[in-house]
């Protein structure tokens, strides 16, 4: 048995069977293929992988849960004849003819087409027809068919294909209104004039374009180039292009931001000093323009409380300390452009007498289980030795972890965590009952600890969630960062106003990335669900140059260089435009045009404490909008990496295993 023969079968039981597709003659037909012949050379790594991957033309393999998945749907008998509409690899016509006597299938690229065909050949299947052509005129020289299956997504089901169904045959279907989410339908024909039409549930396809499906996504472009001018050249007439940072004119971007209370800064990678550079520049003139007062970033609560107290003036500068910020990935807080960002921020506050006024630095994630609780415990010790005591042995069910709170996840076998979920949530209403006499002690204080109980019940079911959801645990994650940010602007009062540091994948919107389509959201998106229009939201990209991130988790930093971007991207787009950093505005555009060229979805790229260019598609790049997920885009086309300020990075699994991006 070969390497693929034992992940084939473990794809088979673990992707398919394990969740609920039963159909032998498709399990069987799926054990039959060898999918590695079907993926380009570079990922055949993957091949086995539960996912769909990149194939030539900007297209996609399909994932094979999804290929058994339409399969199985198609009810195949061996004497049928089937049509498949996007051909692409030709993995799923493949499927489909170990099955049915004859599978006759049409791409509308034609690289595709010709080495599918020419694959197919090769591996033996002589029960198979390739066209090149447009799949949703159907293929009327063959009809009808007893099994029709399209793998791209339509506006509606082609009504060539319905009548080249024949009575008793079946169609499956994507089909949606936007061009990425849909819903697979079965059409049944039941009668000469009857159809029945069944929602097998939500998939995500890339789109079917043609006579019946969408139109050409970039002949738009392309009459637009004709007639007026090209993408970049329109980016180009709709940006404003600085040379240097500190030059930068950002009088129009303030405008823009108006009276907004939240201006979130995302970046497209950790380790860029151009992006910090220019979060720290724009918060800078936010701060002193426009009565800004909080910076909320995503770190934990305790790290960035040191910040906090030395911007204050009542601590040390712990960025020049051996702690915090010891723990992987270090650079992203401890580097060069933090350090003279945080030694603007105590300047600022020691000039202003107001406490209302000066401008504070809080961690809204929630990695700092066993920090926090140490901080909570220190806490009550002071104001309440009885209580911290009970709190203590409340908070002993999650020690046994303390080294590793990623395994906390496997409590859930046990159901250990039954205990430990009300022991968390039991210590933080303990502090809540008492919050008057506490805070009335010291309420800076008392809210420093309220939030560290708080992220502790938030990390409790976060590692938890872990074990069983990874898109829960994101979502948990996103929505303590977004509670936190609640409790921030409620604690600094009415008047405050926030900046929000993240990375791009956190800041944009997720609704208009493919995150959305997973179930997932993140705090880009709550916070406009909540603020609308005083919300501004600004994404930072960049083509090329250095970065700094790891290898894998828990590895040191390298600085690595940053690949040109995929042809496909905003990226490539962007560096297409003849300047080198521009200020993008998307909500209200210079230009209509150019804001309505950039909304069909393209690949954009999110480097995040790890960089793999090896696998630079797969791992980093995922399938967005950008006018829809920004109000603005910030671009400089070559960027450096952040300069660490040279602490050496703690080996072992980090607390931000496997989700920090
Ligand atoms: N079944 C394929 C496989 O196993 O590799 C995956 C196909 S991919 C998800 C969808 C394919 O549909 C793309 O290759 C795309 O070019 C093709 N396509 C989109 N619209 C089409 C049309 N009108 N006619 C034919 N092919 C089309």
């Amino acid at each position: 048995m070969s390497r693929f023969d034992d992940l084939r079968e473990q794809m088979v039981n673990y992707q398919l069977a394990a969740r609920g597709l039963h159909d032998q003659s498709v399990l069987d037909a799926v054990n039959a293929v060898p999918r590695e012949e079907f993926v380009p050379a570079d990922l055949v790594e993957f091949a086995y992988s539960d996912s769909p991957l990149p194939i030539a033309a900007s297209q996609t393999i399909s994932q094979p849960y999804i290929v058994a998945l339409m399969t199985a749907a198609l009810e195949l008998k061996p004497a049928d004849r089937v049509l498949e509409v996007g051909t692409g690899s030709g993995y799923a016509a493949a499927v489909l003819a170990e099955i049915a006597e004859k599978v006759y299938t049409i791409e509308r690229h034609k690289i595709l087409a010709d080495t599918a065909r020419s694959r197919l050949a090769a591996l033996g299947y002589r029960n198979i027809q390739v066209l090149h052509g447009d799949g949703t005129l159907g293929w009327p020289e063959h009809a009808p068919f007893d099994a029709i299956i399209v793998a791209a997504g339509g506006p509606q089901v082609p009504e060539n294909l319905k009548q080249q169904l024949s009575v008793g045959g079946r169609l499956v279907i994507p089909v949606g209104s936007t061009l990425r989410t849909q819903k697979l339908l079965r059409v049944r024909r039941t009668g000469e004039h009857e159809f029945q039409e069944e929602d097998l549930g939500g998939v995500r396809f890339v789109p079917l374009i043609g006579a019946a499906g969408w139109e050409d996504e970039t002949a738009g472009a392309r009459a637009v180039e004709k007639t007026e001018a090209s993408l970049p050249e329109l980016i180009y007439q709709s940006s404003e292009h600085f040379a240097r940072i500190d030059d930068a004119n950002l009088d129009n971007l303030l405008e823009r931001i108006g009276d907004s209370r939240l201006v979130l800064l995302g970046e497209a990678s950790h380790g860029t000093a151009e992006f910090y550079e220019m979060r720290a520049r724009i918060t800078r003139e936010l701060i002193e323009k426009k009565g800004f007062n909080i910076i909320a970033v995503e770190a934990d609560w305790p790290d960035a409380s040191h910040i906090n107290h030395y911007i204050h003036g009542t601590a040390p500068d712990p960025l020049l300390e051996s702690t915090p910020f010891s723990r992987f990935p270090t650079w992203m807080w401890a580097n060069h452009s933090v350090l003279e960002f945080t030694h603007w921020l105590k300047a600022y506050n020691d000039k202003v007498s107001s406490p209302e006024k000066q401008a504070g630095f809080y961690g809204l994630d929630l990695y700092s289980l066993y920090g926090s609780i140490e901080v909570v415990l220190n806490y009550l010790e002071k104001v309440d030795p009885e209580t911290a005591e009970v709190a203590r042995v409340r908070y002993g069910c999650l020690m046994p972890w303390a080294n590793d709170p990623a395994m906390y996840s496997q409590a859930v076998i046990t159901r250990q965590y039954k205990e430990c979920e009300s022991d968390v949530v039991a210590t933080l209403q303990d502090m809540l009952n008492r919050r008057m006499d506490y805070s009335r002690a010291d309420g800076e204080k008392f809210f420093n600890a309220e939030q560290n109980a708080r992220l502790v019940t938030s990390a409790e079911r976060y590692y938890r969630t872990m074990y069983y959801a990874e898109n829960n645990s994101w979502n948990l994650r996103d929505q303590h960062m977004f509670e936190t940010l609640q409790s921030i602007l409620a604690y600094r009062g009415a008047h405050s106003k926030a900046v929000i540091w993240e990375h791009n994948s956190h800041i944009g919107d997720a609704r208009a990335t493919e995150m959305s389509a997973r179930g997932e959201f993140n705090i880009g998106q709550l916070v406009r669900q909540q603020y609308a229009d005083m919300a501004y939201s600004i994404g930072f990209g960049t083509d090329h140059g250095t970065v700094a991130a790891a290898s894998e988790w828990g590895g040191p930093m390298e600085v690595k260089q940053v690949q040109p971007s995929h042809i496909d991207s905003y990226e490539h787009v962007c560096h297409e435009v003849h300047a080198d950093n521009f200020l993008l505005p998307l909500r209200k555009p210079i230009k209509e045009i150019t804001h309505r060229e950039l909304l069909a979805e393209r690949l954009e790229r999110a480097i995040g404490v790890i960089y793999r260019p090896e696998t630079e598609l797969q791992s980093h790049y995922f399938y967005a909008s950008l006018p829809r997920q920004f109000d603005e885009y910030i671009w400089f086309d070559e960027t450096r990496a952040v300069e660490p300020l040279g602490k050496q990075t703690i080996k072992g699994i980090p607390d931000t295993f496997p989700f920090g991006l």
